[in-house]
């Protein structure tokens, strides 16, 4: 049917399922592979951070093991030695420059005996003042300080040993500074590790400041807010994912150093996971490219063989409702879908009843349905039969005068009366033989059996004298134009014979209406 709006095709329909179909699966993989991927490389650089971390906390703890050694020796020769010798002092310092950034001795008052290299900001007989020199000198001790800001001003860590006589009389203590702004043993070492991909290590004291960061300008700042950062100066070693105080996410592991309680970070930014994962959808992609093609194609394929037999026989159906198909046109549908091959036979065995249906209703109704008498086809039959039989017959060909006339002063519905009238009258006045047929519109005709023309005429006028006498549903009578031709006569042919039939009619018309012409004879 053709007002049926054309929506999605079959075709379409399994081609966007199959397509469908793939992409999710090909998408669920993706994700998948992508995950696990993704947490596996996690896990890893989460690895390799904490192991690297404990192995830096371990070096620290050689350093720091190293260079307490180291002051404590000093300390030992200074037990001995004169403190105050400035060459002495500074040949200890030339001695240990790859760790200690300053050496400096202060007695018991923590006023400065000697102190190397010369130009750090304080000299000889200054009074050290930090709370850690307090306390150098306090415990009599040998200590790691925290990171403290010195009288010079610079943020410094004092590796200190105290330094006896030798009767046990505390004298005072040496310290080998570490400073944390500048180049230094610590910032040597650490330095050293980058893996260029972004990670980095940090110190933290056990406070939480920074004592190494690979900026500068962060050394000295307070990163207690940080989660890993208070896990480290707790005590704990471990890796984790963490976002930092500006926001961004790192995989992070983290030891502890227990020598100083400081704690030591290794982190890499969490977006390099991202680079070998887009490495790993784009190869996938790539990878299933081909696949995907062939699929669609096949699924294309597989729709199209489907969808074609139904194709057909949808378009066939939709053209056997506008006009009648003969059987044997009906297409023979290939398919080895049973519930295609099914539909194919319903289709075929409807339209088969359809046409049987058909065939049989036209032959059926020969009625006009408006009057009543014989309609058109019912005439042609009757006329052909008479003449294969050979039978002599008159054909009154009849037309109402002036009807259009009656339509327009008293409406169509009193027009069809009138029609039906005149049906009533043509019936009165002819023989149960003759057949009395509507022609179409108002026209009408008589066949009258084994009649001549004479006959004929006298029935035409007699039904003309009929309606004259009487009144039609207007009121008035009416009056109609008859032609007459004659079987064998005036023709052999149906079709001559209502030309001839006509032909006569026309001239009653021509001659002034409400009269009977009859056909003239072939060579009159
Ligand atoms: P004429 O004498 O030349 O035949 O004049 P007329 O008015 O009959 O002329 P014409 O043949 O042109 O008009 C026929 C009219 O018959 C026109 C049409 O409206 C009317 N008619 C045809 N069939 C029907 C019908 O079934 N019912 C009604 N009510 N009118 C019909
Ligand atoms: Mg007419
Ligand atoms: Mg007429």
């Amino acid at each position: 049917m053709k007002f049926i709006k054309k929506g999605f095709t079959l075709r379409f329909t399994i081609s966007l399922l199959v397509i469908t179909a793939i992409l999710l699966t090909l998408l669920t993989s993706i994700i998948s592979a992508v995950q696990v991927n993704r947490s596996s490389l996690i896990s890893n650089y989460l690895n390799k951070n904490e192991s690297y971390a404990k192995k830096l906390a371990s070096n620290t703890n050689d350093l720091l093991m190293t260079m307490q050694g180291n002051i404590w020796a000093v300390a030992q020769i200074l037990e001995r030695e004169e403190a105050t010798d400035v060459q002495l002092i500074d040949d200890l310092f030339q001695e240990n420059t790859q760790y200690f950034n300053s050496l400096v001795v202060a007695d018991h008052n923590r006023d400065i005996q000697a102190i190397s290299p010369h130009n750090v900001g304080v000299s000889i007989g200054d009074r050290l003042t930090s709370e850690q020199s307090k306390m150098a000198v306090n415990t009599k001790k040998a200590s790691i300080s925290e990171p403290y800001r010195a009288t010079t001003g610079r943020l410094i860590i004092l590796v200190s040993a105290p330094i006896f006589d030798k009767n046990g009389i505390y004298k005072g203590f040496v310290g080998g500074t570490i400073y944390l702004e500048e180049k230094n043993v610590l910032s040597d070492m650490l330095k050293e590790h980058f893996f260029g991909d972004g990670s980095y290590v940090y110190v933290v004291d056990k406070s939480g400041n920074l004592i190494f960061h690979p900026n500068n300008k962060r050394v000295g700042q307070s990163v207690i807010e940080n989660e890993v950062a208070q896990k480290v100066i707790s005590g704990q070693c471990g890796s984790q994912r963490v976002t930092n105080l500006e926001g961004n996410e790192f995989l992070a592991g983290y030891a502890y150093e227990p020598n100083s309680s400081w704690g030591i970070i290794s982190q890499t930014p969490a977006q390099v996971v991202d680079k070998p994962t887009h490495h790993l959808v784009t190869r996938m992609l790539l990878f299933s490219l081909p696949f995907l093609l062939l699929i669609l194609l096949l699924g294309w394929w597989i729709a199209s063989r489907i969808a074609k037999p139904l194709y057909t026989l949808a378009q066939f159906s939709d053209e056997a409702t506008l006009r009648p198909v003969p059987a044997e046109n009906i297409p023979e549908i290939r398919s080895s879908y049973y519930e295609v091959r099914l539909l194919s036979q319903s289709v075929k065995i409807a339209l088969q009843n359809m046409n049987q249906d058909l065939t049989h209703l036209r032959h059926e109704v020969k009625i006009d349905e408006l009057t009543g008498l014989a309609n058109r086809r019912a005439f042609d039959g009757m006329m052909a039969e008479w003449i294969a039989s050979n039978m002599p017959f008159a054909l009154i060909m009849m037309d109402i005068d002036h009807f259009k006339l009656v339509n327009d002063t008293y409406g169509h519905v009193m027009g069809d009366e009138v029609l039906r009238y005149l049906a009533r009258i043509m019936q009165l006045m002819s023989n149960e033989d003759d057949l009395c047929f509507r022609y179409g519109g108002e026209e009408f005709g008589i066949l009258v059996k084994h009649s001549g023309l004479g006959r004929a005429k006298e029935m035409a006028d007699r039904l003309r004298e009929q309606l004259a006498v009487t009144k039609s549903p207007t009121d008035s009578s009416i009056t109609l134009s008859a032609g007459i031709a004659v079987f064998p006569v005036h023709g052999r042919s149906a079709q001559q014979l209502i030309e001839k039939a006509d032909e006569a009619l026309y001239q009653s018309k021509e001659n002034g209406r409400n009269r009977t012409t009859v056909s003239q004879l072939p060579g009159a």
